[in-house]
């Protein structure tokens, strides 16, 4: 289809922004817009108000200072006078000129040498004058004015975007297509898609301000509702079709039951018996089983995963532990033998990380493979290392924030090593992010979830302090009085060695790239991108959206403290006489092994480490917990170390330590540590102050990035579409059809269009 205003030259300015369809262009969405009706007076503006203004340029001058030329637009109504200021403004200057109409948009300031207020870097646009042609008048002036994006520089600004826009919807007039039922959208009174998209470009008069710049307006409504309506339609076919495919079902029998009674080392809490008996209903069932296991940290959810795997090997199938780090997995493994031993039954247990020598790595291979191993632990190795399963029957994924989702598919999909594809494995994810739990139901729609929202008993309540740098030595002291007192503690440094700053360090983090794995963000890209030109601009074809980049971190002047030089420091030093050993992600799989081993053992007393120790790792006699440069660290991090505390009955400490400044984010953090320990409660803190893409890592969560949603703000919209996405899959799966909501062309719509949006946007369902 034609675009006016976007020929060969644009589309390739537009493409790497994600924009290759007209469709695209639609759902690139204002981001603000100005009330050009009702203009604000100058009279009523208050300082420290957001606020767009229009008034008429008086004039305007280049300051050359020393640091940098400022360029000062004074521009007024009436008496009254605002002045804007832009820092390094010199491609400004000549572009005023007196009596102009000027909308200039920004924080309001109190002025200090005037009565005048002032903008500091307004964003602005010069209003078109009478001479402008009818159109360009009728899209700027005297109305509710679209904000955009820039598409490209000031070329592909608001204005061009706003006649663009305007020309492909009076182009389309009538004939955009509908991709809801009518009877849905009339149930939950939205709006159709031709009329929403009119109307979030092009506001009528009457449309409520307040509901624009917050995306509330019926209009905007029903594009969000429509973007997460698919996306859970999506996810709800992909846990169908899952159902429908060959898993194992195991029996529980009393056999079963008692090699459990026998290992167990404690009284299960009821939110671990409740998961437990979730778990193991999805594992008799004869489809696989893929549920997700959330917990917050120290809330029990490894001995859950072991009773899982019991069924399994107790059912002559092999369980596979897959861990986030070889120190984690490492842990995992000696604890589960450790268990294992209490059995009357000879379980084979096999540890598999990359670091092994080769030697060891073959010989764990071949008992996996001969079926000699019943329980394998071991790292993203289990992936890599070309490990066939004999007979894999479970798969638990540990700390699943740190897998991207293919991996945990392509560990499953191991081919029998006689070639036959032979039943699926069941998979269970565990996680101690705690992610809220909307969004948990709703984004992870394809798992089944278990919460363990208890704490085993006994805990008390970790006491957290802030201290600024210089107080070190009565931090050293606190550490030695523990010790004393024959307890352990950490001590949490961001660096390995030297200044750089390297964490956070896993030990495969860069693994994604190196095997060339596809992460679902890439993969609809490359598809979409080699559209030849004549078909650039497709009505019906969606595109990728360009995912959001993180902001780069500030560095700090100040150098940092490393922990293999603290280790020597502390050891001549504050902590002299006592046992202080080093982990970090850089030793071997054996030096990890070696202390690992000696400070569960507490022959080590002090543990200075990077945060290869932030998830998983489980010794309960150490109550100290001291992070240097704690301002650097994120929430969620600074709270997954903390947790390595506080998970015997003995009083434990955190000590977040920063230096002199902390940035007003950061002091936000550390408060927010301090104020509680609910993983919860920081989730949501967490994920407010950093955006959704960020929080949960777009590329690991396997998350889309949305055109017009925000999981955010839209939370309820989210509810919304995964419950009208049940019930519309539901009704076009039931026998009885005609009783649906929507005719049956509508709903076949609907299906199309799912294939087309899941498959080539999200990428997320494998083919077929
Ligand atoms: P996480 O969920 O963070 O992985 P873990 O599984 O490591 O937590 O368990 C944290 C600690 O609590 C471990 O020391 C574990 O042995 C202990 N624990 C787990 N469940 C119970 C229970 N029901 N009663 C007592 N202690 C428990
Ligand atoms: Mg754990």
């Amino acid at each position: 289809m034609y675009v006016r205003g976007v020929g060969p030259r644009v589309a390739e300015m537009l493409a790497p922004k994600g924009i290759l369809t007209a469709e695209d262009l639609l759902y690139h969405l204002p981001f603000r817009y100005e009330d050009r009706q009702n203009p604000r007076s100058l009279d009523e503006l208050k300082a420290g108000e957001v606020a767009s203004v229009i008034a008429e340029v008086r004039g305007s001058i280049l300051l050359r200072t020393r640091k940098a030329p400022i360029f000062e637009l004074t521009v007024g109504q009436g008496r009254r006078a605002l002045k804007c200021i832009w820092f390094n403004g010199t491609y400004l200057n000549g572009k005023f000129h007196a009596g102009q109409t000027v909308a200039v948009y920004g924080r309001v300031e109190a002025s200090r040498s005037s009565s005048n207020l002032k903008m500091i870097q307004p964003q602005f646009e010069l209003l078109p004058d009478a001479t402008a042609d009818a159109e360009t008048r009728l899209l700027e002036v005297g109305r509710i004015t679209p904000v955009y994006e820039s598409l490209g520089g000031a070329r592909l600004a608001s204005r061009w975007q706003r006649k663009v826009i305007f020309h492909l919807l009076e182009g389309l007039r009538g004939a955009v297509p509908e991709c809801l039922p009518q009877e849905l959208l009339a149930r939950l009174d939205l709006p159709d898609r031709e009329t929403a998209l009119r109307e979030v470009h092009f506001p009528p008069e009457s449309t409520s301000f307040a509901q624009l710049q917050s995306a509330a307006t019926p209009a905007h409504r029903r594009l969000i509702f429509e973007e997460l309506f698919f996306l859970e339609l999506g996810l709800d076919l992909k846990r169908r079709r899952m159902r429908e495919r060959a898993g194992i079902a195991f029996a529980t029998t009393d056999k079963v039951r008692e090699a459990i009674r026998e290992v167990l080392p404690f009284h299960p809490t009821q939110a671990q018996k409740r998961a437990l008996g979730e778990i193991v209903a999805d594992m008799r069932q004869p489809s696989p089983m893929r549920r997700l296991l959330q917990g917050d940290v120290g809330s029990g959810k490894t001995i859950v995963a072991l009773q899982a795997m019991l069924v399994a090997m107790e059912n002559g199938y092999q369980a596979a532990l897959m861990a986030p780090t070889e120190i984690l997995a490492t842990q995992h493994f000696l604890a589960a033998r450790k268990l294992l031993e209490r059995s009357s039954r000879r379980y084979r247990i096999v540890l598999l990380t990359g670091s092994l020598d080769e030697d060891r790595k073959r010989h764990a291979r071949g008992l996996i493979n001969r079926g000699e191993a019943q329980l394998v632990i071991g790292t993203h190795a289990l992936i890599e290392e070309k490990v066939e399963f004999d007979r894999l029957g479970l798969v638990v994924v540990d700390e699943q924030h740190r897998f991207g989702v293919m991996q945990r598919f392509k560990l499953m999909k191991k081919p029998r090593p006689d070639g036959t594809e032979g039943a699926e494995p069941d998979v269970l994810v565990m996680t101690a992010t705690p992610i809220p739990r909307t969004l948990a139901l709703s984004l992870y729609g394809d798992l089944d979830l278990s919460v363990l929202d208890e704490l085993p008993p006994g805990r008390a309540p970790i006491v957290t302090r802030r201290v600024v740098g210089e107080r070190a030595d009565e931090v050293w002291g606190f550490v030695r009085k523990q010790v004393a007192l024959g307890r352990q503690a950490y001590i949490v440094y961001p660096i390995i060695e030297g200044t750089k700053d390297d964490q956070p360090e896993l030990d495969f983090s860069h693994d994604d790239t190196e095997t060339g794995m596809e992460t679902p963000a890439a993969r609809p890209r490359k598809t979409v991108r080699k559209a030849k030109t004549a078909e650039l601009f497709p009505m019906a074809a969606f595109a990728p959206f360009p995912s959001r980049t993180s902001a780069p971190r500030t560095k700090t002047a100040e150098p940092l403290k490393s922990a293999v030089e603290m280790h020597e420091k502390l050891r001549a030093g504050p902590l002299a006489g006592l046992r202080v050993g080093l982990l970090h992600g850089r030793l071997d799989a054996g030096e990890k092994e070696i202390v690992m081993r000696r400070f569960q053992r507490g022959e080590i007393d002090v543990l200075v480490a990077t945060t290869v120790i932030e998830v998983g790792v489980d010794v309960p006699n150490a109550t100290v917990m001291v992070v240097e440069h704690a301002e650097r660290f994120g929430l969620a991090q600074l709270h997954q170390l903390r947790g390595r505390v506080g998970r015997g009955s003995a009083r434990s400490y955190c000590v977040l330590a920063t230096g002199p400044r902390v940035s007003p984010l950061g002091e936000e953090r550390l408060n927010a540590m301090v104020r509680t320990q609910d993983g919860f409660e920081l989730a949501e803190l967490d994920l407010s102050m950093r955006g959704p893409g960020e929080f949960f890592g777009t590329r690991q969560a396997g998350l889309p990035d949305f055109r017009v949603a925000d999981l955010l703000r839209d939370r309820q919209l989210l509810e919304l579409a995964k419950t009208e996405a049940a019930r519309f899959a539901n009704d076009s799966r039931s026998p009885n059809g005609n009783a649906a909501e929507g005719t049956a062309a509508e709903r076949a719509h609907v299906w199309a269009r799912l294939k087309d949006a899941w498959q080539r946007r999200y990428g997320l369902v494998e083919a077929g």
